[in-house]
């Protein structure tokens, strides 16, 4: 009988340690920096762009302890760097943190009512994570409510207009 490598090839990798040894030498590529540059370009092709932001949500939605906590130990270890670039980004744009504080306000005091689904893809997503989508920062109220996604495309877009 001919050399089979295929069957030969599917019964190495389950020798005890072959895995193991595997997944070892991937990870130490992944950190060595050698693939930063492509996985730069794939991650950010549309679709697996739109496929990582609904992997990492439900990520975040299935261990919420998790993401806290690694946020709280975040903040806590660069919570100057934190500060300091939360301030610069308000004295950068005053006019969105304002807008942001009168559309919450208004949410708040029931005076916009915010819909339960995304006004451009009809996901329907939950309160917190529907982005009121200003146009025009000047008229605080007037927004697009959409999920993070169409946020996401909605700004990358006006990016690169401006
Ligand atoms: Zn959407």
């Amino acid at each position: 009988m001919a050399f089979d490598r295929k069957a030969y090839n599917r019964e190495y990798a389950k020798r005890p340690g072959v895995a193991e040894r595997r997944r070892e030498r991937q990870r130490e590529r992944y950190r060595s920096g050698e693939c930063d540059e492509w996985l730069g370009e794939y991650r950010s092709r549309p679709e697996v762009r739109v496929r990582r932001c609904r992997n990492q949500r439900r990520y975040r939605d299935r261990n919420p302890e998790k993401v806290r906590g690694a946020q709280r130990r975040y903040f806590l270890e660069h919570r100057e760097k934190m500060n300091k670039s939360r301030a610069e980004a308000i004295a950068r744009f005053p006019e969105k943190h304002k807008a942001r504080g009168k559309l919450n306000k208004a949410v708040e005091r029931g005076v916009v009512n915010k819909p339960g689904s995304c006004s451009r893809c009809g996901e329907e997503v939950e309160s917190h994570r529907l982005h009121g989508h200003h146009a025009d920062y000047s008229k605080p109220l007037d927004v697009e409510w959409l999920c993070s996604i169409c946020h996401g495309a909605e700004r990358r877009k006006d990016e690169a207009v401006a």
